[in-house]
């Protein structure tokens, strides 16, 4: 399987809104490895999936890994990962035979710092997360007419009416959420079924997450998401929300 290279095929024509929610019509009562295989023959090689290697992202990681699937996988390496999730990487791509590229922001982040300011997470996340994840997804996904994500229902409120398919507006293209109806419970019990290796940080109290600098710890009883941008507003990287305008940098302190 190469599931290296986007595919320089023409784009599918537009998808109707009708096409859509037939097809969340058909698709949300079947499994993950349904979806996935649905999405597969529907829009492969002009279809990707963008990991940050959450459980929810090692368990399609694994069901395409399993069951050879045509689909590209990428992460975003925003140069600030933990070291647990550049060792879960490799520890995946070895596991299951397959390149999961890395796509980088424009900027290093020393570049970054001395445009913009050191340490920008602290004063400007939105802006940071636009440079550092938004921005390079978009380049990812203008080459594709699908992506995969691995959103959950029950993550956060904004996630609560997410559909098997939909067409995500930030985006332009048509959007695969094949873990919509599980739970937690459900991805946990699927990685330990079939021995999937996950983020060690996640026996510490980590449940969700992402960059160094922006994520810490949970109590126990918070929110999964607490420990992201903890006492920020900000809830969303910006991949997966709503448009977020973004302001001017501030100047820093
Ligand atoms: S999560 Fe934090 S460090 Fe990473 S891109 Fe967003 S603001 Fe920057």
């Amino acid at each position: 399987m190469d599931n290296r290279a986007l595919s320089a095929t023409a784009a599918l024509a537009p998808v109707s809104q009708d096409q859509l929610t037939e097809w969340a019509t058909d698709l949300e009562g079947r499994s993950p490895l349904d979806i996935l295989q649905w999405a597969a023959g529907r829009f492969s090689p002009r279809l990707t999936f963008a990991t940050g290697f959450g459980p929810e992202g090692c368990v399609l990681i694994d069901l395409i890994g399993r069951h050879q699937l045509p689909i590209d996988i990428f992460t975003l390496d925003t140069g600030l990962l933990f070291p647990e999730t550049r060792d879960l990487w490799s520890r995946l791509e070895q596991r299951y035979g397959f390149t999961i590229r890395g796509v980088a922001p424009e900027l290093s982040v020393d570049e970054q710092a001395a445009l913009h300011g050191d340490r920008l997470w602290e004063r400007a996340p939105e802006r940071c997360c636009e440079m550092r994840k938004v921005i390079p997804l978009r380049r990812e996904l203008q080459q594709v007419d699908a992506w995969v994500t691995a959103i959950r229902r029950d993550q956060t409120a904004h996630r609560a009416n997410a559909l098997t398919t939909e067409w995500d507006k930030k985006f332009d293209i048509v959007k695969v959420n094949p873990l919509v109806r599980w739970s937690k419970k459900d991805v946990w019990a699927h990685l330990l079924r079939h021995d999937v290796p996950y983020n060690p940080l996640h026996d510490k109290g980590f449940p969700s997450i992402g960059c160094g600098p922006c994520t810490s710890a949970v109590k126990p009883g918070e929110d999964d998401r607490a420990g992201r941008w903890r006492g920020n507003a900000k809830t969303e990287c910006g991949l997966h929300g709503p448009v977020i305008p973004v302001t001017s940098v501030p100047e820093p302190a």
